[in-house]
């Protein structure tokens, strides 16, 4: 098993299979990278193999690279359709059970948008959803509950929000958070000068406990601060001043964190590359 000194890499398709996205992480350099654990545009897929299983975790093993994974984005646990909602519930227990049977130890997750039905209810809705989810987990996976940018009727763009959620659930210990850099920026969360990057790590500590939080997404952002809109851009292409990025890969708290691109990027990954290179500069 290899050593990473940075916990770095990037979101990986598994269009060409489980295991074979471990191998893709690895060509670019990847210490970490994040996985859907099926195609994310749809609610329900076949079940894993045993040999998918096995071929995945023997592959993962082998690495030493950090596996996490992230929801479709087809769930949504406080919509405001019946329909939508139990399959939303059923999508998610299936999910879960994907990540407990290849030892992925975080799933991501979109908290849910209330489709105009407001955020208390909407809150409200999707802490008993996920805990009637997490009544069905046998524990070797957390859910990790994601930072937003508040566009449309997304919930989840104020630390509280998450709080609530979390707050209102019996499986506390299954819950989780991730930190998206577009998304809090353009939440409003100015983490792009000195002063504003420890607030808001200060904010999100004293709200939500940085002890909880288990991943990062590094996201630059087409959008300005307090834009409300969830468009991801290149690292040092958008408008997240790179201090922010900068001071992140210092940090020490983060250093056991796995940090993951979701940006823009070719077949090729051309982009990817440049941009794991320079995360790693920026982090001596
Ligand atoms: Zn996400
Ligand atoms: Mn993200
Ligand atoms: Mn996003």
């Amino acid at each position: 098993m290899k050593k990473y000194n940075l916990l770095i890499g990037t979101h990986i398709t598994i269009s060409k299979g489980l295991a074979k996205a471990i191998e893709i992480g690895q060509s670019i350099g990847c210490a970490a990278i994040q996985i859907f654990t099926k195609s994310n545009r749809i609610y329900f897929a076949k079940k894993l193999t045993k040999q998918e299983i096995e071929d995945f975790k023997t592959a993962t093993k082998k690495s030493g690279i950090k596996v996490i994974a992230h929801t479709s984005y087809l769930i949504n646990l406080c919509s405001t359709k019946e329909e939508t909602e139990q399959k939303s519930i059923t999508s998610l227990k299936e999910e879960l059970k994907r990540c407990e049977q290849l030892d992925i130890t975080y799933l991501v997750m979109h908290p849910g948008s209330h489709m105009k039905e407001g955020e208390e209810k909407g809150i409200k809705k999707i802490a008993k959803n996920l805990e009637k989810v997490l009544d069905s987990a046998n524990g070797a996976t957390m859910i990790l509950l994601e930072t937003m940018a508040g566009q449309g009727t997304n919930i989840g763009y104020k630390f509280e929000q998450l709080k609530q959620i979390r707050d209102l659930c019996k499986h506390k210990k299954l819950i989780g958070f991730c930190f998206d850099t577009c998304h809090v920026y353009s939440a409003g969360y100015d983490i792009g000068t000195k002063k504003g990057f420890e607030q808001a790590f200060k904010d999100f500590d004293n709200i939500l406990g940085l002890k909880n939080l288990k991943a990062i997404h590094l996201n630059d952002s087409k959008t300005k601060l307090g834009s409300r809109k969830d468009r991801h851009a290149n690292i040092g292409k958008g408008t997240i001043p790179k201090l922010a990025f900068q001071l992140l890969m210092r940090d020490k708290r983060f250093k056991e964190i796995p940090k993951i691109l979701e940006t823009p990027t070719d077949s090729d990954m051309k982009e990817y590359k440049e941009e794991l290179k320079l995360l790693k500069k920026w982090a001596e």
